[in-house]
């Protein structure tokens, strides 16, 4: 298989052609068909097999998509549809790096904004503000911004991205999960991924995924 097999646009086939991604890896190559098809997906994935590039690619394939379509200077244009959780101030910035170097060949038609840092919450205001295509957050700093009314979720929101869910549950954010879940709409494309599938995970399961597909690595 490789990258074009798979279906993704053009411009993501660019950008990984420049970042020297010549074949996908065993979890991008499960992922990417059935995420674009519409499923849910649950992957055991650990760090290194490939996993941010397995659900960033579909992500931005599927706002790429909905951009393309509509008209020039339309309000829809400015919303965020797409959120990436994280436990951890450094994957954040890892998953932040990997999507600026794709979207370089995406012609500044999708952003992205990491407010995972120690930056203080006003500062982001504004940025938020601008409705950001996609936001990589750990789950407290996006909970504190939706209840501030800082940005809104609800309204053009497609895929949520729970990144290595086992660790966020060992730093207990399964509550701000749930309650920031209610900031979200009914129906959107989940994604988690985690280095183990076992009862810990097993409350974000429930809460996220709608009858997904199971990719064990
Ligand atoms: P991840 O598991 O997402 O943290 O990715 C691990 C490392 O592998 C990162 O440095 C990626 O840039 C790289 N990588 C991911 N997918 C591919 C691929 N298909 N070909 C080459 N390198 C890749």
């Amino acid at each position: 298989v490789t990258f074009g097999d798979l279906g993704l646009d053009d411009r993501l086939l660019r950008g990984l052609a420049k970042l020297n991604f010549t074949k996908p890896t065993p979890v991008q190559a499960k992922s990417i068909p059935l995420a674009l098809a519409g499923k849910d997906i649950l992957a055991k994935a650990r760090t290194g097999s490939g996993k941010t590039a397995a659900f960033m690619l579909p992500l931005i394939h599927k706002i790429l998509s909905v951009k393309d379509a509509l008209p020039a200077n339309s309000p829809e244009t400015a919303a965020t549809r797409g959120l990436v959780l994280v436990p951890t101030v450094e994957l954040a910035e890892q998953v932040t790096a990997f999507t600026n170097n794709i979207l370089l060949f995406c012609g500044r038609a999708v952003s992205v904004l990491n407010i995972a840092g120690k930056q203080n919450e006003k500062v982001q205001q504004p940025l938020l503000a601008t409705q950001p295509d996609i936001i990589i957050a750990t789950p407290s700093r996006i909970l504190a911004q939706l209840k501030m009314k800082a940005v809104d979720l609800k309204t053009h929101f497609q895929t949520l991205v729970i990144d290595e869910a086992d660790l966020v549950c060992n730093y207990d954010y399964e509550e701000d999960v749930k309650e920031l879940l209610t900031f979200l709409p009914k129906i959107y494309q989940s994604f988690l991924m985690s280095a183990t599938l076992g009862d810990d995970v097993d409350s974000l399961k429930q809460l996220v995924l709608r009858s997904p597909a199971v990719l064990k690595m």
